[in-house]
């Protein structure tokens, strides 16, 4: 066993910050590095060392391979940890830092270009019976095949991207004569954002929740599940807010999914910190994929297990044993997250810009804020716009969604529009509450964003302010029609 000394986390924000803390709490030295557009953000001033690798862009700072090793050869750095997102899910940079001597802390660069590809991953777990969405499980070569194969489980279908990713790259087709359509654009889709045209055939779930199942491995050989997390209010294919345990697990379900997903890790000869994805209905389960890194819900589970993480993901990476077994762990209380967006969600969700002139967070026993603002901070475009999370725990899912409610009145943003309002709406909502809901819970309740507030009647009004709008084609300018390929998968 090799103790890491000091790790470079090659990624910025709320995460960079998160993954220093617990280097501090273990005594180990950090090093941030940073774009231009990042130079007096939180993470950098907490790190030990801090060294700009570059311009604001992604592709020439966060996403500079060579110079990050560099930088951690040229410091003495012996472990690196990517985060999510950026090069996270990169098999080449893991390999790249291992061939340059440096513990690389998550799986193998074999794990993840096996996982990576939606369609690999499917054939991986092949020989474990894992539950898998009814649907044609490999590359759309021949358009008549595939239009059996979708007549045979019924409309509607989903085509997706094999190399797919944050959501994107998904079409829904509701019968037979739009089939050939979607797939030309689905496919011209996969080549555009991911540079890989590969796209297959699913059964689209009508009433689905999103829950996935946390695991560790260590290099022994050893797996364990941390339980569930329900990820099911999501804008966009993409989670907003989450919750552990779900309020639909049996105990009996649980632990089949929670079996099925180390089978899936075991399938892959994994290691590290992974989430393994299913897709859930009417008490039946499917495999959707694994994200072979920290996901950005990881705080849910930290709070009802009271494991750090990130620091079973060092001591993973230093080749240490699990210091428990499976029936070492319990679920304890509820937990509850939700993603703050620098986004205005009474305009679909359109990211937003600006500078935070007001920041005050919640406190308390029970409020755990992960973050990276500070009052006076501009709210850089060039990346993901989550800028915050805030997670509650306590004994009961009732007690933690009044935790919930209370804090998100406690925390104050003014500057920047955020989703703040959209999860209070969502908390109070009695389908939330019920713990019946699925991920049509935007679709269906909020299709008319004036449900939060009579006032915004006047929000087309003001929309028309010559300022607003020169806001809004700055924004449309960076984010559309191509999203930036950098941005986090469904994380
Ligand atoms: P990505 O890698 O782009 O995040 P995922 O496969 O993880 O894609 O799916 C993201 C989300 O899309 C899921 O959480 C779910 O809401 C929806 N989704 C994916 N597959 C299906 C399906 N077969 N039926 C219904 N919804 C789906």
């Amino acid at each position: 066993m090799e103790k890491i000394n000091k790790i470079l986390v090659a990624n910025r924000g709320e995460i960079a910050l998160r993954i220093m803390k617990t280097c501090k709490k273990l005594g180990i030295s950090t090093v941030a590095i940073y774009s231009e557009a990042d130079k007096s953000a939180p993470f950098v001033k907490f790190a030990d060392q801090s060294v700009l690798i570059g311009p604001p862009p992604s592709s020439e700072s966060y996403l500079k391979q060579d110079e990050i090793i560099e930088v951690a050869k040229n410091l003495n750095v012996d472990g690196i940890h990517p985060g999510y997102g950026f090069l996270s899910e990169n098999s080449s940079f893991a390999q790249k830092v291992i061939d340059a001597g440096i513990k690389f802390i998550g799986p193998s660069g074999k794990s993840i270009e096996i996982m990576g590809d939606k369609l690999s991953a499917k054939k991986a777990v092949l020989a474990y019976d894992i539950p898998m969405v009814p649907g044609l499980n490999e590359e759309v070569t021949d358009i008549n095949k595939a239009k059996k194969v979708a007549n045979q489980i019924g409309y509607p279908i989903l085509i997706k991207a094999a190399a797919g990713g944050g959501g994107k790259g998904m079409r829904i087709v509701e019968n037979d004569s739009e089939f050939e359509n979607q797939m030309k654009r689905a496919v011209s889709e996969a080549k555009n954002a991911f540079g890989n045209g590969a796209v297959f055939i699913e059964k689209y779930i009508t009433e689905p929740r999103h829950i996935e199942i946390q695991i560790l491995a260590d290099q022994h050989g050893n797996v364990v599940h941390l339980f569930e997390r329900d990820c099911s209010i999501q804008r966009r294919h993409q989670k907003v807010i989450e919750e552990a345990p779900s309020s639909v697990l049996s105990e009996k379900l649980r632990a089949e999914m929670g079996k099925a997903a180390c089978d899936v890790a075991r399938s892959c000869d994994y290691y590290g910190a992974g989430t393994v994805e299913f897709i859930y209905e009417n008490d039946s389960f499917y495999f959707l994929e694994m994200n072979t890194r920290l996901q950005v819900e990881h705080p849910v589970t930290e709070l009802i297990t009271g494991l750090d993480l990130v620091e079973q993901q060092i001591k993973i990476a230093e080749g240490e044993k699990l210091s428990f077994a499976q029936e070492d762990l319990k679920i304890n209380g509820h937990a509850i997250e939700i993603r703050v967006y620098a986004e205005d969600p009474t305009n679909d969700f359109l990211p937003d810009i600006g500078t935070v002139d007001v920041y005050s967070i919640p406190t308390g026993d029970h409020v755990r804020v992960d973050d990276a603002l500070e009052q006076h901070m501009e709210i850089p475009i060039f990346y993901d716009p989550m800028i915050a999370k805030l997670i509650v725990h306590d004994s009961t899912r009732e007690k933690a969604i009044q935790r919930m409610i209370e804090a998100i009145e406690d925390y104050e943003i003014v500057g920047v529009k955020t989703t703040l309002p959209f999860c209070d709406f969502a908390l109070k909502h009695e389908s939330f509450r019920s713990g019946k809901y699925d991920t049509r819970f935007v679709k269906l309740y909020f299709s008319d964003p004036k449900v939060l507030d009579p006032s915004l009647e006047m929000l087309d009004a003001a929309l028309a302010t010559v300022a607003l709008l020169e806001k809004k084609d700055k924004i449309n300018d960076y984010y559309l029609p191509s999203a930036p390929t950098n941005w986090v998968s469904n994380r």
